[in-house]
């Protein structure tokens, strides 16, 4: 499908991208690796009259360790951050998600910052950036802000931002020691969306959890952290019995959507699955983990 003619312009630094956002607010889009733009753009879904194509502002992209975060640059491709040695060291339950991500050649254009701008709750990384409370740093003309996960996510493909902000960096906490993840999905074929999928960390210390994190994609328009499965998980010993518990609490909360690839019903009996999938394996690697004294 031809693309609707729009104005371009390709700054080389942040400061430009910034500057040239406030100049033309929520006339312009920002243009990342353009896997979800491009095809709202053919599609006339979106309409900006200007892109601002953030692809030659080389600051944008990298990884570093920062006050017991990992933050990671907007700009860094999602196949670079799954290959980051950083990431699966220090933000394990990212580097489960990110192979799960369409396809390679989606990964090799897709950003991290692009993902969670754009903010599709049945995306890996919304659900991710929830459960591990990460942080979103804007730049714009004036100040920055740094916003929380849980204020990130506002509705169907809306996030805080504002038109004049351009998101710059994610923080995702160091996990810390005794930790295990999960990430698991149910998708019709490898590559699609899933239909839902849940983010699990468990924390053990002394055989005991201490930080429990779940949060899923694909339950409604906004990813959705499980807290009151998270409340029950913590002070407890892993077990079948508390993660059955686990998954009726986490799935009592939730309302799922109906659509052509499942009814509410079928979304909420995969949701529960995918907790005690999800916790056991969690709990099996932070069992692992805690012997050998690593997360
Ligand atoms: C066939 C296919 C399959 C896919 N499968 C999956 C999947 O299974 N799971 C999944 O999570 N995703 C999937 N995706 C989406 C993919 O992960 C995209 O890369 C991602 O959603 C958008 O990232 P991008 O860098 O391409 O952003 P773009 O498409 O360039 O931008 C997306 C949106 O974010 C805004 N934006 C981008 N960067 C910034 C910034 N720094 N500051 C402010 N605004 C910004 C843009 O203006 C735009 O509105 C798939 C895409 C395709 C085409």
């Amino acid at each position: 499908m031809k693309l609707p003619s729009v104005e371009y312009e390709a700054p080389t630094t942040t400061a430009e991208a910034v500057a040239l956002l406030a100049e033309h607010q929520d006339e312009a889009s920002v243009l990342a690796g353009g896997q979800s733009l491009i095809p709202l753009l053919a599609l006339r879904l979106a309409r900006p009259a200007v892109l601002i194509d953030i692809n030659g502002v080389t600051e944008l992209s990298g990884v570093s360790r920062v006050n017991g975060h990992l933050a990671i640059g907007a700009m860094t491709r999602e196949y670079q951050a799954e290959e980051s040695a950083a990431v699966a060291s220090d933000v394990p339950l990212l580097a489960a998600a990110l192979p799960l991500i369409g396809h390679e050649a989606i990964r090799s254009r897709g950003t991290i910052g692009g993902s969670l701008a754009h903010a599709d709750a049945a995306g890996e990384l919304p659900a991710v950036a929830l459960a591990l409370d990460a942080e979103f740093v804007l730049r714009g003309r004036a100040r920055g802000r740094v916003i929380p996960a849980a204020d990130w996510f506002q509705g169907y493909l809306t996030t805080a931002r504002r038109p004049e902000e351009l998101l710059t960096e994610i923080r995702f906490p160091v996990a810390a020691p005794g930790t295990g993840v999960a990430f698991q999905e149910v998708a019709r074929r490898h590559g699609d969306f899933a239909i839902v999928g849940l983010a699990a960390s468990l924390t053990l210390a002394g055989g005991v959890i201490t930080d429990a994190r779940l949060a899923f994609s694909g339950v409604a328009d906004v990813p959705v952290r499980a807290a009151e499965a998270e409340a029950l998980l913590n002070g407890e010993r892993p077990s079948a019995e508390l993660f059955d518990e686990a998954a009726r609490a986490a799935t009592a909360g939730i309302d799922p959507p109906a659509d052509l690839h499942g009814s509410a019903e079928y979304r909420k009996k995969i949701a529960a699955t995918l907790v005690r999938r999800a916790l056991r394996a969690a709990a099996d690697s932070a069992e692992r983990n805690s012997a050998q004294g690593r997360h």
